[in-house]
């Protein structure tokens, strides 16, 4: 994934990346995550609009990777697609603009040869995207801390029912009021 900064900027170029990369580097030996296929990466470089002067190369597309990952709550595995936009702007350095362009919304990367590599800003991206705290499910009910049953599946017989916080007060009363020690 090799993008030659001169081909865009000065033939006008927009060189088209469609291919799947291996990234068993980055996500084996991640617990949440119990098996990934390949990423699909889908990137075009062009000329950055209006940067006739900056000489800017825009890299925009998409990643894509099916993963199975393990619920945080329940344990259980699920089957998700991830979408990841990709977006990064490159510019050859020079003396004038060595420093960051703290003003610019985007970051732009200075490139010291004519050649990038987009392989390291890919990675970068897929493990950025990557959920922090995965889920099956927004709703999911996690796993009863007494058995451990799945309480996706069903209700378990433990008395550490969730209570409604609000009703925490009348099953103490109910109960005949428990010296809770908090
Ligand atoms: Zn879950
Ligand atoms: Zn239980």
């Amino acid at each position: 994934m090799l993008l030659r900064m001169r081909s865009v900027l000065q033939f006008g170029e927009q060189p088209h990346w469609r291919l799947t990369r291996d990234i068993s580097h980055l996500l084996s030996g991640r617990k949440e995550i119990a098996s990934f296929g390949q990423l699909d990466v889908d990137l075009t470089a062009k000329q950055a609009a209006g940067s006739q002067v900056s000489g800017e190369v825009d890299v925009a597309g998409s990643l894509q990777l099916d993963a199975e990952l393990v619920c945080s709550r329940c344990l259980s595995l699920s089957k998700q697609t991830l979408t990841i936009p990709f977006h990064e702007r490159f510019t050859e350095a020079n003396e004038l603009n060595q420093e960051e362009d703290e003003e610019e919304d985007e970051i732009v990367h200075f490139v010291k040869e004519d050649q990038v590599d987009l392989a390291p800003y890919v990675d970068e991206n897929v493990l950025l995207a990557l959920p922090y705290v995965p889920l099956c499910d927004e709703q999911c009910r996690g796993l009863c801390p007494e058995c451990g049953h799945n309480l996706n599946e069903a209700q378990c017989e433990c008395k550490v029912e969730r209570i409604d916080p609000r009703l925490a007060g009348l099953a103490d009363f109910k109960f005949g009021g428990s010296p809770q020690s908090n």
